[in-house]
């Protein structure tokens, strides 16, 4: 029997194409995999009647590991997301998501070395809206002390881990006083209690994205609720090069699942053309979660040989996907890396 059992969602538009190529990648590295290959999102729709079917849910709760790849939401009408529901069901509370330049990698910054830290189970996320009266509508922001509390906890350990000097809350508790405002106590309360060690700051939404594209390298580690989370990440992956380029982790406490920041890319899907780097370094992720839960060397080392890999191939700059400036596709760009595995 494999050491892990890793539960593979392919998703929608791009996902498969990105999906397969980091499964390839990733067995090619040398450890010890058996991927369980389950349904989600639009393509589950016509055996399962469901975009998450109860088979995938009991997959990752029985596995607790799993990579994905970008599923599509309906905009304004449909079914409920995909990701929200995942996210919630396993409770993977703490969305994780670096953002580096990469190996002459020629973008509009230079030196950016951010992690992004979303909480990923409420907010405006909650899902709960309703029509007061027609031509009324509501949408409730949600937060809660708990929630709050291990987002935060989450952020401090990590920042304290590795090392990173400061830690900055994104908010708006000028105007959303109860929400963001308690989201910024129990911000503070870690800080004070846990982690004095620790530079922290507090900055108002508006003024963080003026100051983010002035000059990214001021900050380190950003701490966020949900929706500033999720329009954050992108902006913060154009400084580096797009979506092709920022991988993620949804974790909770038992339980995690990878993903790029990146959605189903429906303008390149189905025409190999997606850069498959972001659910690679999602992959790499998840190795290096490995080896650091369950103590497996093996991952460690293949993560390092995997990361190794695509960055000679982006110094060397000859097989490079559009996005990155090159021509090459999905089938190519993935042959480069393995070549040089
Ligand atoms: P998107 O991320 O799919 O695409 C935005 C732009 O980035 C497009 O121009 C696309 O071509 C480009 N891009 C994205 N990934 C790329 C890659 N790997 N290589 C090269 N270029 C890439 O965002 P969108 O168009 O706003 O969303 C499309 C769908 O994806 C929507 O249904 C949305 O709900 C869904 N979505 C899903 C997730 C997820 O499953 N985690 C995340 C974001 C969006």
């Amino acid at each position: 029997m494999a050491k892990h059992t890793v539960v593979l969602i392919p998703g929608d538009g791009v996902g498969p194409e990105v999906a397969h190529a980091t499964r390839r990648v990733i067995d090619a590295a040398g450890v010890d995999f058996s991927w369980l290959e389950m349904p989600a999102g639009q393509g589950a729709l016509a055996e399962f009647k469901d975009t998450l079917p109860e088979c995938t849910l009991a997959a990752l709760t029985q596995h607790k590991i799993g990579l994905k790849g970008p599923v599509g939401t309906p905009i304004g009408e449909g079914f409920k997301s995909v990701n929200v529901t995942l996210r919630k069901k396993l409770d993977l509370y703490a969305a994780v998501r670096p953002v580096r330049n990469l190996p002459h990698l020629k973008t509009r910054y230079e030196n950016v070395d951010l992690v992004i830290f979303r909480e990923n189970t409420e907010g405006l996320y909650s899902g709960i809206e309703n029509e007061v009266t027609p031509g009324v509508v509501m949408s409730m922001k949600v937060a809660t002390e708990k929630a709050c509390d291990r987002i935060a906890r989450y952020a401090f350990r990590y920042a304290n881990r590795r090392q990173r000097k400061k830690v900055t809350v994104f908010h708006k508790a000028n105007i959303m006083k109860l929400t963001d405002g308690l989201f910024l106590r129990c911000a503070r309360r870690v800080w004070e209690q846990e982690y004095p060690n620790i530079q922290y700051e507090e900055m108002i939404i508006d003024n963080a994205c003026m100051q983010l594209v002035k000059d990214p390298t001021r900050f380190d580690v950003l701490l966020m609720e949900n929706l500033y989370g999720d329009v954050i990440s992108d902006l913060c992956a154009g400084m580096v090069g797009g979506l092709g380029v920022v991988p993620g982790a949804n974790i909770g406490d038992d339980c995690a699942v990878f993903e790029a920041v990146h959605g189903t890319a429906p303008d390149i899907a189905g025409k190999g053309l997606a850069n498959p780097l972001a659910c690679l370094m999602s992959g790499v992720m998840l190795l290096n979660y490995l080896h650091d839960t369950r103590h497996d060397a093996t991952c460690k080392a293949a993560a390092d040989r995997i990361k190794h890999a695509y960055d000679r191939v982006l110094t060397e700059g000859q097989t490079l996907t559009r996005d990155l400036g090159g021509t090459a596709g999905t089938a190519e760009f993935t042959a480069a890396i393995l070549e040089r595995l």
